[in-house]
């Protein structure tokens, strides 16, 4: 277990699944969280459970919002550790289907916000010469299905950008990786109501015929801990990598 006493760490997309799990750990092992997300009844209930977490009701589109929360952020607690890059969305829609407005939307909560967060943040952190940046991408990025094109043209460039990142921040003592995670339980793998997890077909091909090694969906709180050690002071000669936690998927044919 790492210590985050002491430490402040950004966390976006934080009101549920996997930000929510980030959130939840890194609080309980001492660090101040600020949590963004746009539903602050969710965000409000993580605080009443765990005082590290400072919510933050922003949407991360909003640039105007997002700088003036890392001004605050530096001027009451004089630091940022840590940046936790992973609000995202996807639209299930064909080349045909999606207009461009889809496109350009998928791009700039998932790929822009990433770019303005860090933008904001790494100031504060090359002055300290230490920080931690964090993006989560998906195995989206390197296997491919028909319906999420947009998505997976932005957790492409969410990787080609962080290894950038990484060369860019790497001489003040700023480590950048991604996180890709692979079939995780949580609201976004609820698709038209249904959890895709939990279909006849998933069930067949990626449990039963274990196109999945491990045999099941992953856990959100199996991909926090994948964050939370990239985000600690355990996480020293790391840079420019992308974590995959997706229980061996992306390994089979
Ligand atoms: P959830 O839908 O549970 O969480 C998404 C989070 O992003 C929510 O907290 C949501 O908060 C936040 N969010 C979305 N849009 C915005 C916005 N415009 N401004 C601020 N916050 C926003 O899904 P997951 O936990 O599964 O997803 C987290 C990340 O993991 C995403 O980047 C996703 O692409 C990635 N991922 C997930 C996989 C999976 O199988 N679940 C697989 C691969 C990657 P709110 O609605 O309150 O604003």
């Amino acid at each position: 277990m790492q210590d985050f006493t002491g430490k402040v760490v950004i966390v976006t997309g934080a009101s549920s699944g996997i930000g929510e799990a980030t959130a939840r750990r890194l609080a309980t092992h001492g660090a101040t969280v600020i949590a963004v997300a746009r539903r602050a009844e969710r965000l409000e209930a993580l605080r009443a459970e765990l005082a590290g977490i400072v919510p933050a009701v922003c949407d991360v589109t909003d640039h105007e919002a997002i700088a003036e929360l890392v001004a605050q952020t530096t001027r009451r607690l004089g630091q940022i550790d840590a940046l936790v890059n992973n609000a995202g969305f996807s639209f299930y829609e064909r080349l045909t289907e999606t207009p461009l407005e889809h496109w350009r939307e998928t791009m700039a909560v998932n790929v822009e916000s990433m770019f303005v967060l860090a933008k904001l943040v790494a100031p504060h952190m090359i002055e300290r010469r230490y920080g931690r940046i964090v993006n989560v991408s998906s195995v989206q990025a390197q296997a491919a299905e028909p319906v999420v094109g947009a998505y997976a043209a932005s957790k492409g460039a969410i990787n080609a950008w962080s290894r950038s990142l990484a060369v860019d921040l790497a001489e003040y003592g700023i480590l950048v990786n991604v996180v890709a995670p692979g079939c995780i339980r949580t609201e976004m793998s609820v698709i038209n109501g249904v959890d895709e997890t939990t279909t006849p077909m998933f069930q067949e091909w990626y449990v039963k015929q274990r196109k999945i090694p491990l045999g099941r969906p992953g856990a959100s709180d199996e991909v926090a801990a994948a964050i939370e050690f990239l985000c600690g002071d355990s996480c020293t000669y790391i840079t420019g990598q992308t974590l995959v936690v997706d229980g061996g998927l992306t390994i089979t044919f």
